[in-house]
């Protein structure tokens, strides 16, 4: 028997705690997303919804669409697109949004109502910065009681989303961590394989076009004598140099390169060029602005980078050890260097015994 001041459980209450329970155990962002939008759908009637991941990168805004609901003929299709597989042909200016642009700006949900429609968004927030926004619609108002609870629930997943993304980064950088390279290589190489080519502008015509030829190529970067700035300057200001070079890199790689902090002051970019001398080009670059930019009470800080030619086969430690011989070489060559494993190998000035030796951290 009931107690009735207790009050009755709403007919919603046990599906949305049954799919609450389905997405608490489950760390894959893919399938979290389809079982936010598949509870939205069952629950609240939303006929249509979205889910964005939101950048900024340089000072432009972009939206790339992570997964989709719709319903065709009455039945409920929902789409995804895994977040390392983030597709570039998919992403979408912010102008021309203000639907959008505004729960981002305000960090707090949006409702636009029209005659025929509700729109209802919501910004997702990591510590008070968007990174994620879910768009809902349908045709009925919302009333205020489901306001509240579509809050609390987008509360709950947004805090979940937040720990599973905790574990993919560095706490310090933000970017992915060495856990995430490992556990996800091959999504993160086919993420990278699918984007265009450097110089190839995006286009909407290319959505259904195969990738255009391109390398895909692995790139270590360690800081030059990180050691000596801590001792000089103390830790704080050896974070402080990590968090702008990791800033650096967002700013000069591209938005699908995938960049990761490995531990230290150790760095690594996965990235697609049309070829060898296009990859040279970009590293070289990325080597010369860090040695150019003037870091607070610091000065200069260099860096140096090893790279290789990605095979689809690799494991992640062979790749990386490969990048971390050429690294090797350069740091034993006078450091502020870009090197080659290939050009090395080819030219005699490594070994292949060199790959396995530095296996193990040597920087
Ligand atoms: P090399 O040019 O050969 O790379 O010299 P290095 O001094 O950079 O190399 P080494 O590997 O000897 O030193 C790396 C230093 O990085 C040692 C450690 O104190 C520092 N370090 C590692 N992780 C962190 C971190 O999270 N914060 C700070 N401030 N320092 C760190
Ligand atoms: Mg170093
Ligand atoms: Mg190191």
């Amino acid at each position: 028997m009931s107690d009735p001041a207790a009050g009755t459980i709403s007919s919603r209450l046990l599906p949305l705690l049954q799919q609450l329970r389905q997405v608490a155990g489950e760390k894959d962002r893919d399938r979290i997303n389809r079982y936010i939008l598949d509870t939205l759908a069952k629950l609240y009637g939303i006929e249509d919804g979205a889910i964005y991941l939101y950048f900024l990168h340089g000072n432009q805004h972009w939206l790339a669409i992570n997964a989709a609901l719709t319903h065709r003929d009455g039945e409920r299709e929902i789409s995804s697109i895994d977040p390392y597989q983030l597709n570039v042909h998919a992403r979408q200016e912010l102008e021309g949004l203000p639907h959008l642009q505004t729960p981002l700006q305000d960090g707090t949900r949006h409702l636009e109502e029209s005659q025929h429609w509700q729109l209802l968004v919501y910004p997702l927030l990591h510590k008070d910065t968007p990174y994620a926004l879910i768009e809902l619609q349908r045709a009925t108002p919302f009333a205020a009681d489901e306001l509240e609870e579509l809050d609390q629930f987008i509360g709950i997943l947004q805090d979940h989303l937040n720990l599973v993304r905790y574990a993919e980064t560095d706490t310090l950088t933000g970017m992915l961590n060495r856990k995430t390279f490992d556990e996800n290589l091959d999504r993160v190489l086919a993420s990278v394989h699918e984007c265009e080519v450097e110089n190839i502008p995006a286009s909407g015509e290319q959505r259904h076009l195969p990738p255009e030829p391109g390398l895909i190529w692995l790139a270590v970067m360690d800081i030059d004598h990180f050691k000596q700035i801590n001792d000089n300057f103390g830790h704080i200001i050896g974070d402080e140099v990590l968090i702008l070079l990791s800033q650096l890199m967002r700013d000069s790689f591209r938005l699908h390169d995938q960049l990761f902090r490995f531990g230290g002051e150790e760095f690594v970019a996965v990235l697609r060029t049309g070829s060898a001398e296009d990859t040279v080009r970009v590293l070289e670059r990325f080597r010369e602005h860090v040695a150019e930019h003037a870091f607070p009470l610091v000065g200069q800080v260099t860096i140096s980078i090893g790279y290789t030619l990605v095979d689809p086969l690799d494991t992640p430690t062979e790749l990386v050890a490969r990048a971390d011989s050429a690294l090797y070489y350069a740091k034993q060559n006078g450091r502020n260097m870009v090197a080659c494993y290939e050009d090395l190998r080819a030219a005699g000035l490594i070994g292949g015994g060199q790959a396995k030796a530095t296996e193990i951290e040597l920087f």
